[in-house]
């Protein structure tokens, strides 16, 4: 989108001034591929978001009406952009054109951060004077791939990832000063190298050229380390909103033994590990597990312990050791959960089951096994809008099993 073409995100009303002539309001919609909505006021995309979960899950249990965003722009605190060579313009910045390795050139985006759009133009810029080339995935020559930038919500620490083909930045020093003099509010610049023909933006190695090396945010009045490589939630208000709804769906006592299933950097078992007797965080990615033990500690949190592993391997040997549960958050990835993961539920069989899906598919699957083969019955669904101006879908939902044993008893 242009400067001068608004998008008024309270009444989700485009004014016309913002049609292009493309006939959208964004002028890459069609090559993207990111925002199948972009072009539909917001309410109608909560009606039709609304309507497709009412459609799939109504069998299993009452849908709330979804939680929307009061201004739906510019949501993502994380924002990511290609470069590439292009004739007669140099350097260019963008998108992956939909299914394909073309690059789209972007001026900026409905979705992203404004901050981290700006940065990424001063990028881009500062690379042509530099006279910096832009990395060629045929070839394997030149140095600058991508850039990723990660903005705090609350604290507005701003992280830079340059991801270069090789691991030579010869004008480092200057680069980072004459960055960091067009945007004082960056607080930590890193290096991270990529010379794999593959579409995974990050490589293994990464140097911090500029800061810390990772910024801190605060999402439910806790404070969370995130690296470079670490998962966190891309919209934080609605984060906020889906765990205070999950929270709510737990009615934790204070007395009970949680279990936080698929925890990332251990953001749902912090959160509540306050209201509960203890938490146990269980994930298989090892960064996001170091960053969770870590984030215990930031916070003084003592009832929070974290175990990577695969979550139906660990559930299984919970649930062959006879420890009780009082509560399990889940939160798998789009694939959704396992039988193996869902048969150990039910054999520990909690008194609530609280699961957060970003695949509404995966998760009407899962619940079908979960409500046909146990005691188990859905209590509540809510969606929650975590992706404006896209298709995707979030959704929390509560389960309860009437047949469960009494509380546990924390000492
Ligand atoms: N609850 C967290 C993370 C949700 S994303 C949050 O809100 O931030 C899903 C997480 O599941 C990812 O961190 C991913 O690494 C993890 N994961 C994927 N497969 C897994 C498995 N088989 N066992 C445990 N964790 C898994």
């Amino acid at each position: 989108m242009e400067k001068k073409k608004t998008y008024s995100g309270e009444t989700g009303k485009e004014k016309s001034a913002g049609q292009k002539r493309n006939g959208s309001i964004c002028p890459v919609s069609g090559k993207c591929g990111g925002c199948q909505y972009v072009d539909m006021p917001y309410k109608e995309q909560l009606k039709k978001k609304q309507r497709q979960v009412e459609q799939l899950l109504k069998g299993y249990g009452k849908v709330m009406p979804i939680i929307g965003m009061d201004a739906p722009a510019h949501y993502r605190n994380k924002v990511h952009a290609v470069f590439a060579f292009q004739k007669g313009r140099g350097i260019i910045s963008g998108i992956y054109q939909e299914k394909s390795h073309r690059v789209v050139p972007v001026e900026s985006c409905l979705l992203e951060n404004q901050k981290a759009g700006e940065i990424i133009r001063s990028v881009r810029e500062l690379a042509k004077s530099f006279k910096l080339k832009a990395y060629d995935e045929d070839s394997g020559y030149g140095l600058l791939r991508h850039v990723l930038v990660r903005v705090g919500h609350i604290t507005g620490e701003i992280m830079v990832v340059l991801v270069l083909g090789s691991p030579v930045l010869s004008s480092k020093k200057n680069f980072v000063n004459e960055l960091c003099k067009l945007h004082p509010e960056i607080t930590t610049i890193l290096v991270n190298v990529n010379n794999k023909r593959t579409s995974m933006v990050l490589g293994e190695k990464e140097q911090v050229i500029y800061g810390k090396g990772f910024i801190e945010d605060e999402l439910c009045g806790r404070r969370f380390k995130i690296s470079a490589k670490s998962f966190y939630q891309v919209n934080s208000v609605q984060t906020e909103a889906l765990y205070a709804k999950a929270a709510e769906y737990a009615q934790l006592t204070g007395k009970e033994t949680v279990v936080d299933a698929y925890c990332g950097i251990g953001t749902i078992a912090l959160a509540v590990a306050g209201q509960a007797g203890k938490v146990i965080g269980v994930e298989l990615n090892k960064d996001a597990v170091r960053d969770a033990v870590m984030n215990a500690k930031i916070n003084r949190i003592k009832n929070a312990d974290f175990y990577q592993n695969d979550a139906g391997r660990f559930l299984t040997q919970m649930a062959d050791a006879g420890e009780k549960v009082d509560v399990v958050f889940m939160d798998p990835p789009r694939s959704g959960s396992t039988e193996e993961f869902l048969d150990a539920l039910i054999c520990i069989r909690p008194k609530r089951v609280v699961y957060i899906s970003c695949e509404p598919e995966t998760l009407a699957r899962d619940l079908k096994y979960l409500t046909g083969k146990s005691g188990y019955r859905v209590q509540e669904i809510t969606p929650v809008d975590m992706f404006p101006f896209t298709g995707n879908i979030e959704i929390v939902c509560s389960l309860s099993n009437r047949k469960s044993k009494p509380d546990t008893q924390v000492k």
